[in-house]
């Protein structure tokens, strides 16, 4: 690898020592696919640009996904849920945007540092090389040097990954300001690659309610945007309520200047992971490939993906999964975003064990406040405290924790939800009145959870960004606990995102009262998974770190799929 591209990539990323590229060898051009959006923001650019990743591996190719935010922060890990939707870690401990977490679990494994860009990171590269003087005196301008640096980091990607095709998805909308550099550096890809660039909108086909038919204008003004920046789409993906008729793909394509076959249908699913097979439908895997002049490399065989599919139809029990969380102030429909990789986690091991899951959204305040009382509790067959930061609402999960525990409702606590867990169990078994997380008081008599040593100075000088626990470590798992049935291994690998831990002091003291640390990082130091025996509770469970990140479709995690037994069987 060039000296250059290694440097780029260190100035990319927080230097760590779990960044994983696997610089697999290749042969031929390497191709890249440019997913922009028109007309508005919203409307599954993340979801198509992942669907292309499943249906291009599938017939043999290698793909790395990128996602670009053109958002000034440097990560997505100082942004709160409800600004940005869920923040995703990777495994090497990079802070991302839940689009991130849609590529992994559509690809089936995990990406890299390299995959993912914020116009925070490229200008931060720019300007600590302008400060070395590494531009040589010359006057340093976003074009060309921020674009140029884009251009570099998409290719230094595609060499990371060693990978056949880059698919990358610019975020926003075209004509938005903070994403035309972006664009810019796509056009000059295409200049350099003329054979090798293809770009792909996707685009929104309103029906308004008061004309009752569906209108191209707001896609045909988009197209007519891009354009502008010298940039003409191969392929036009038209999201819609419904499929395009051969009228609306004629006017599209003759105004569009876009081949009617390279205008895709991608009606409204019920479920995301119909999107790839919907792809398939229109023939879009292999016209991409005829348009890139590769010829697929094996028969395209989804067989597992659709079984997935099936399965999501054929379920039929519900499985009643009450998730208590806080970020729910910007209205309902920010919620899924929020929380997106737990939900899809408990959408995963359902559906694999046949059972269809009714999600609901129980705002902790309430229970704080009194609006909602505990025993409304007892219709769900499972509870999840999910990950989270500060006070808000936080005697209202720890009231919720008691009321799991003690009526025997299956309880999977996800990182703060592991710690109330424990805070709840010190207070109410333990006796320790007043025990809390220092995170919230900080002067508690009992700091049954407490900030790590690490990061009480990373605190006190307030650096904020990329200095959690971050990412993946590995964990003991012990003999006969619940998380050795599950995990069927003695060793495993989480990711995390957290600044506290449970107190070494206390830990004696829970283990006495009947807690066990099923796993704990190997030097014995972190508790990594605290759960109750099976004689106590069916189901009462905490991990330190955040197993939804790691669940895959094909794959669910095997926590989740024992909370979901349990649970189904409550
Ligand atoms: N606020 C807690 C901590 O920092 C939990 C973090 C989380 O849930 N991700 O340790």
């Amino acid at each position: 690898m060039k000296r250059a591209l290694q440097k780029k990539i260190k100035h990319a990323t927080r230097p760590s020592s779990h960044t994983i590229f696997p610089n697999r060898r290749r042969s031929g051009a390497h191709k890249y696919i440019f997913v922009i959006g028109g007309v508005m923001s919203g409307v599954g650019k993340g979801i198509a640009t992942s669907s292309i990743g499943t249906i291009l591996e599938s017939r043999g190719f290698h793909l790395n996904l990128v996602k670009v935010d053109p958002y000034l922060n440097v990560d997505a890990g100082t942004m709160n849920p409800t600004e940005h939707g869920e923040v995703f870690v990777l495994r090497s401990g990079l802070e991302t945007d839940q689009d991130m977490g849609n590529y992994e679990r559509f690809l089936g494994r995990d990406l890299t540092n390299a995959d993912y860009m914020t116009s925070g990171m490229v200008y931060r590269t720019v300007i600590e090389r302008e400060r070395a003087l590494e531009y040589g005196g010359r006057c340093v301008e976003a074009v060309p040097h921020v674009r140029d640096e884009i251009v570099e980091r998409i290719k230094a990607a595609a060499h990371h990954n060693g990978s056949d095709i880059s698919v990358i998805e610019i975020g926003g909308t075209v004509g938005d300001f903070q994403n035309a550099l972006y664009i810019d550096a796509a056009r000059v890809l295409k200049m350099q690659h003329p054979d090798d660039v293809l770009f792909v909108m996707v685009s929104y086909l309103p029906v308004p309610g008061t004309i009752g038919e569906m209108k191209t204008k707001p896609t045909q003004t988009a197209v007519r945007d891009l354009n502008s920046y010298g940039v003409q789409p191969d392929f036009l993906i038209a999201r819609a309520f419904s499929s395009l008729d051969e009228k609306r793909k004629e006017k599209l394509s003759i105004s569009c200047n876009v081949r009617k076959d390279h205008i895709i249908s991608a009606p409204d699913v019920s479920n995301i992971y119909e999107v790839p097979l919907n792809f398939e439908k229109d023939g879009l895997g292999d016209l991409l490939l005829k348009e890139m002049k590769l010829k697929p490399r094996k028969k395209s065989n989804l067989s597992e993906w659709r079984a997935f599919v099936n399965k999501i139809h054929s379920a039929q029990k519900e499985v009643n999964i009450a998730i208590v969380g806080k970020y729910f102030d910007t209205g309902d429909f920010m919620l899924s975003d929020a929380y997106l990789s737990v939900i899809e986690a408990i959408k995963y091991s359902s559906y694999t064990q046949g059972v269809k899951p009714k999600i609901t959204w129980l705002n902790s305040k309430d229970f704080q406040n009194g609006k909602a009382s505990l025993p409304t509790l007892a219709k769900y067959d499972g509870i999840i405290v999910p990950g989270g930061f500060g006070e808000t609402g936080i005697e209202g999960k720890i009231k919720v924790i008691q009321y799991a525990r003690e009526n025997k409702i299956p309880y999977f606590g996800l990182c703060y939800g592991m710690q109330l867990m424990l805070v709840e169990y010190a207070r109410n078994v333990l006796g320790l009145f007043g025990a809390h997380t220092t995170e919230i008081d900080p002067h508690t008599k009992h700091p049954v959870v407490l900030v790590m040593p690490e990061q009480k100075k990373i605190l006190k000088e307030d650096r904020y960004g990329g200095t959690m626990r971050l990412g993946a470590y590995p964990a003991k798992i012990s003999k006969g606990t619940i998380a050795r049935d599950a995990y069927k291994a003695d060793t495993v690998e989480e990711r995390h995102r957290h600044r506290y831990e449970v107190n070494p002091e206390y830990i004696k003291a829970f283990e006495d009262a009947g807690v066990v640390f099923s796993g704990q990082s190997p030097s014995g130091v972190l508790m990594e998974i605290a759960e109750l025996p099976k004689s106590a509770h069916p189901f009462m469970l905490g991990t330190q770190f955040h197993p939804e990140l790691q669940a895959k479709p094909l794959s669910p995690h095997p926590l989740f799929s024992a909370f979901i037994k349990a649970a189904s069987q409550k």
